[in-house]
């Protein structure tokens, strides 16, 4: 089995800059130590997989194809560094708009990413910038959930995991 780090996107991958939704390649600004964050996981033999909940699709801000769009952009950056993220899970709903049961705090996308990837939760970590990634990771028992300020540098996270890992 695989250990994995989840991370949330908005605040944690990419600049959250308050202007809440973010959408475009244009707006996608990656934050710091991000790609030497990943290089390293993924030099470690981590999965990394992206858990965010978008739900301004269900609000008719932006759609699917965009934020596909935006991760494939996220993906080429990675690639030129010679790293990348296994996957990609989002949400696409939003309680004003409907219910759902994939939206974190649920630990849903955590789940079916494990099943698919063959994931070891109980060895496994999250990365957050909210209070619900935190929730999720718990609901999914993961390893440990780390909550970090929005746009906070990861490394030293990223160094920590590994060094458990040793
Ligand atoms: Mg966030
Ligand atoms: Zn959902």
């Amino acid at each position: 089995m695989h250990k994995a780090v989840f991370l949330d996107r908005d605040g944690v991958i990419n600049n959250d800059t308050g202007k809440y939704y973010t959408y475009k390649v244009e707006d996608f600004i990656i934050n710091k130590d991000i790609i030497e964050s990943i290089s390293l996981l993924k030099q470690n033999k981590f999965k990394v997989i992206v858990v965010t909940n978008q739900g301004g699709i269900a609000k008719g801000i932006y759609t699917s194809k965009e934020v596909n769009k935006v991760h494939e952009y996220l993906q080429n950056i990675l690639k030129n560094n010679n790293c990348y993220i296994d996957d990609f899970y989002f949400c696409p709903h939003h309680d004003s708009i409907e219910q759902c049961d994939c939206r974190k705090p649920s630990p849903k996308m955590i789940l079916e990413a494990a099943k698919k990837h063959n994931i070891d939760l109980s060895a496994s970590y999250l990365i957050g910038d909210s209070k619900r990634d935190i929730e999720a990771g718990d609901a999914a028992n993961l390893k440990k959930s780390y909550k970090i300020n929005a746009n906070e540098s990861i490394y030293n996270i990223c160094r920590n995991i590994i060094n458990k890992n040793c």
